[in-house]
């Protein structure tokens, strides 16, 4: 990579820029040409140790998808640099080697090259020496470059995504041209050129999230592939058996997490298999926990993004792809097949693999490869389409696009290690041979994991991202389901335009102001009957209070009463034993009781007559006296 770099014909001069940018003290090394200073002997030696650096960086950029043609469009030509890179890659690792400390600043290769250019001279390129050819400065990266414009529209988004036929909601207002900005030359290095390695730093620091899905019939050999694709036990047989071990009458998914590391970069690798999946007599509807779990992780993501307090970058726990296996029936697609990719196709990249390739000749998994792309294009599936290009160059472009012709990857899997005329072969062993995993000429299992893990797995979190997350939102946001029916009766929240124009024209607030208002009508309406309710429950308890306490008072009226009548028939009684013991009386006695008191009254009122007269007669006598004797009384 940096051999491209360094073989152009101006070479040198490009850098000779750098050099004189990023030295910095170069002020007595300006004049030097042609000849090593031991300084510059000991930043070569200093540079081997970036070498282990530089290859991790690669590995990190190695599936970075940059736009070739920013850099060259972007420089005017009249400065334009002979062969600039032309990938950031390229740029990177010329940049890498420029960093801030002065031994860091060359960039030399850890080869034979490294002592030739590093002869280079530390030439301001502002105050070129008059012997010197006209400088032509060319950046390294391309700083000033605007992005240039993404050719290709999303991919996978027609079916969903339709233009709608009305004119926009707005009318576009006339905005003022915006100016290309012009491209200026640096007279020193200012530091922005530094900015891939900040964000790589970060990158590797936070580490990586990546989710798989696994899904077919049980025996087909997925967590075999799974062991085999990242080289360790994923599937710890003890803790975790694979899904086969874990058949169930009905679908599950369950996922399991592990954390792999490589050269320093953390990957969280979560799987989600499915076991019982197409393992029933009666399959329909085995794809509905797939499709509500696939859903149910966009939900999540979409939740802790529209919370009012959310994290910068909320944890993707999406499904990033799904590994589909086919049987290698030699018959093409099974109907399950199709119904599976069909109802998944526009939710989640699925990648179609044909299981166990070591049981079909080259020619039947040729024919067996024609027959099922066949039906994919037949029944419109979409399959997640490998981009053709990742913005390599050369070599790297090729290899893709012939591994990307091999789709569906025909794969064999296999945990064993086989030694071999000294060589350890991951295989299957036949006694007619070895089926190597890692052989392109056994089967694809190589091309698989290169275009999955090395060169496709941003691509494949992006198109999640930007294709089927959004298309999730979508229709989420216009309340429909994922069947792309309206989710409610009254869907008023919709624009009378149109549906899948963009969110503006889906998304109409006072319709959803209408609403949330009759939500919360029928919530108060709802309300009112429950407080209705509970006002009748009370009145019932209340009367049958009340009926209750009548009836003890009436019971107590009635006890009062017969008490009330037990005494009068008692006095009526004694009374009679009165008149009885009067009329036995007076029987014996002769005497009647009003006699008896006849008399009585007469006896009383003759005493009362004879005293009053001795007393009138006391008086009179003491009157008399007194008259006699004069005194008054
Ligand atoms: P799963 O149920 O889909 O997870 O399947 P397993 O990974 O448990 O594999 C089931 C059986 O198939 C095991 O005996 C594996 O050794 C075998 N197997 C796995 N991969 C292959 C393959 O590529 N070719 C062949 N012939 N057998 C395989």
């Amino acid at each position: 990579m940096a051999n491209r770099a360094f073989s152009t014909g101006n070479g040198p001069q490009t850098k000779l820029s750098r050099c004189s940018s990023s030295v910095g003290d170069s002020g007595t090394d300006k004049t030097k040409v042609g000849w090593t200073s031991p300084r510059d002997i000991w930043r070569n030696l200093s540079l081997r140790r970036k070498a282990e650096l530089q290859s991790k960086r690669e590995l990190f950029f190695k599936s970075d998808t940059v736009s070739g043609g920013g850099v060259s469009a972007s420089v005017p030509p009249s400065a334009a640099p002979p062969a600039p890179p032309s990938t950031l890659k390229d740029a990177l690792s010329k940049r890498s080697a420029t960093l801030p400390e002065p031994q860091e600043t060359n960039h030399v290769e850890a080869n034979g090259i490294a002592t030739k250019h590093s002869n280079s001279v530390s030439v301001d390129v502002s105050k070129p020496p008059s012997t010197a050819p006209p400088p032509t400065p060319a950046p390294p990266v391309p700083i000033s470059a605007p992005p240039a414009p993404v050719p290709t529209p999303l991919r996978s988004t027609e079916n969903i995504m339709k233009k709608a036929e009305h004119p926009p909601v707005a009318p576009k207002p006339d905005l003022p041209k915006i100016e290309k900005p012009k491209t200026k030359e640096l007279d020193g290095y200012v530091g922005f050129a530094n900015l891939p390695n900040q964000v790589y730093r970060k990158a590797v620091k936070k580490g990586f999230e990546f989710t798989l899905m696994v899904v077919g019939e049980s025996g087909l050999g997925k967590s075999t592939l799974i062991n085999s694709l990242f080289l360790t036990e994923v599937y710890d047989k003890d803790k975790h058996p694979g899904p086969s071990l874990r058949v169930k009458k009905t679908v599950g998914v369950e996922t399991s997490v592990v954390l792999l590391k490589e050269n320093g970069v953390n990957l969280t690798l979560t799987i989600v298999d499915t076991p019982g999946f197409g393992d029933a007599v009666d399959n329909s509807n085995c794809w509905q926990p797939i499709i509500d779990f696939v859903e149910s992780k966009y939900e999540e993501f979409l939740n802790a993004e529209s919370r009012v307090a959310r994290k910068a970058a909320p944890p993707d726990t999406r499904v990033h792809c799904c590994l589909y296996f086919i049987a290698p029936s030699g018959h093409g697609l099974k109907p399950l097949d199709v119904e599976f990719m069909q109802r998944l196709g526009d939710k989640v990249n699925i990648i179609p693999v044909i299981a166990k390739a070591d049981t079909m000749t080259p020619e039947e998994c040729k024919d067996f490869k024609e027959q099922i792309m066949k039906e994919i294009g037949q029944h419109k599936i979409k399959i997640y389409d490998f981009p053709e290009s990742t913005g390599e160059e050369g070599d790297g472009a090729d290899v893709t696009k012939s591994l990307r012709a091999r789709v569906p990857f025909a794969v064999v899997g296999a945990n064993t290690v086989i030694e071999q005329d000294g060589r350890r072969i991951r295989g299957r062993k036949y006694p007619w041979g070895i089926a190597e995993v890692e052989n392109l000429e056994h089967c694809d299992f190589l091309a698989l994991r290169n275009m999955v893990i090395r060169t496709h797995l941003q691509d494949l979190k992006d198109v999640t991202s930007s294709v089927h997350y959004e298309n999730y939102r979508c229709r989420k946001l216009a309340g429909l389901s994922h069947d792309g029916k309206p989710h409610r009766t009254n869907s008023n929240n919709l624009c009378p335009q149109g549906l899948m124009n963009s969110f503006m024209t889906v998304w109409n607030p006072l319709a959803q102001m209408e609403e949330e208002k009759r939500e919360h009508d029928l919530k108060m309406e709802k309300m009112e009957s429950e407080m209705e309710q509970i006002f009748q429950t009370k009145v019932r308890d209340k009367r049958a209070k009340l009926k209750e306490s009548e009836a003890e008072l009436a019971r107590r009226h009635e006890a009062t009463r017969r008490a009330l009548e037990a005494q009068a028939r008692e006095l009526d009684e004694r009374q009679r034993a009165l008149n009885a013991e009067r009329a036995a009386w007076e029987r014996d006695t002769g005497l009647s009781l009003d006699d008896l008191r006849r008399r009585s009254l007469e006896a009383n009122s003759k005493e009362t007559v004879d005293g009053k007269e001795k007393k009138d007669k006391k008086k009179k006598d003491w009157s008399f006296k007194s008259v006699a004797t004069g005194i008054s009384i």
